[in-house]
């Protein structure tokens, strides 16, 4: 198992980007690929796993977000402290993946998912086109204080739960896990069409639980399941009441360390974000 650090965790670096859309895709019914670039992603330092980023969206009537300016710890108490009414409204994304092209310029992925109860975000999303350009509170450092997909060095065994907003952080990390490690996977998306192909050397069994296949998405479905003996590592990351629930299926039932179980809840249904 590869082994992660304390220190590493410590590091919170990131700062503002300029980024240019440079192309959409959809990838299926649910979600669309935005990759965003340009001469603003210099200095961007995507590292995998479950990286996040904040994008940053100017409120209705204003042509720009408005943000402050630099990074670090001091950049979100800057950026609360301006007017609640015209601070830009962030949204959290998984950096699905970030390429170094030939000519030394760099490129990053968001897998975002086109949820039907709307919001800035999806509407960013849906709205974007080359050449716009979106502000970006992103990583300076690959290891940064938003990964959170931490196997501890004794780790034999990994369990990932996610729905369809953390299939992308889920899927980085499948592929950063190392070969042969087995790995239990369950992945909630909304539609057949919406599977992916996934890379990975772990020794990965991947469930999909197709929801218009009327899969069964609770709880359950990881209570029936035969786990692998050994020392496990729990991800598990999607909406708020589901995360909730299996990490108390995990820890009080299974018996899981609270040490071993990253639980994420990556949205609330009925609330934006920001009050999620
Ligand atoms: C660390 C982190 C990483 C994340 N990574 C990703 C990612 O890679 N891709 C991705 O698509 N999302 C990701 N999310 C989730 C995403 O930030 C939320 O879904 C967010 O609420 C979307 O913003 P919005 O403006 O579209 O909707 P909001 O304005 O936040 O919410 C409006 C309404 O939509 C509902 N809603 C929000 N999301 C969904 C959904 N998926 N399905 C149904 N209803 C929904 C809310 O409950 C609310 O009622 C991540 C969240 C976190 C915290």
């Amino acid at each position: 198992m590869t082994p992660t650090t304390a220190t590493a965790h410590e590091i919170a670096p990131f700062r503002l980007f300029d980024l240019t859309v440079l192309r959409t895709r959809r990838l299926g019914p649910s979600v669309l690929r935005i990759t965003l670039g340009g001469p603003g992603a210099e200095g961007f330092s995507g590292g995998g796993r479950d990286q996040s980023l904040s994008i940053l969206l100017p409120r209705p009537g204003q042509r720009e977000a408005v943000v402050p300016a630099g990074g670090g710890e001091a950049w979100h108490e800057k950026w609360r402290a301006l007017p609640e009414g015209e601070r830009a409204v962030t949204r959290s994304y998984a950096v699905r993946a970030q390429r170094l092209r030939a000519d030394g310029s760099t490129e990053v992925d968001l897998d975002v998912v086109l949820h039907d109860a709307g919001g800035p975000g999806c509407r960013w999303a849906l709205a974007a086109s080359p050449g716009d350009r979106l502000a970006v509170l992103g990583p300076t450092a690959a290891d940064n204080a938003t990964v959170r997909f931490r196997p501890p060095a004794d780790t034999d065994w990994v369990l990932i739960r996610a729905d369809e907003t953390a299939l992308p952080a889920a899927a980085a990390a499948l592929e950063w896990l190392p070969a042969g490690l087995p790995a239990r996977v369950w992945l909630e998306i909304p539609r057949t069409e919406d599977r992916q192909a996934l890379n990975t050397a772990a020794k990965a069994r991947i469930r999909w639980l197709v929801r218009s296949e009327g899969a069964v998405c609770g709880v359950e479905t990881v209570r029936a399941a035969e786990l692998p003996g050994g020392t496990p590592y729990a991800w598990i990351a999607g909406e708020a009441s589901g995360v909730r629930a299996l990490h108390h299926h995990l820890v009080h039932e299974r018996g899981f360390g609270h040490e071993r179980v990253t639980s994420s809840a990556y949205w609330r249904r009925g609330l934006p974000e920001q009050q999620a």
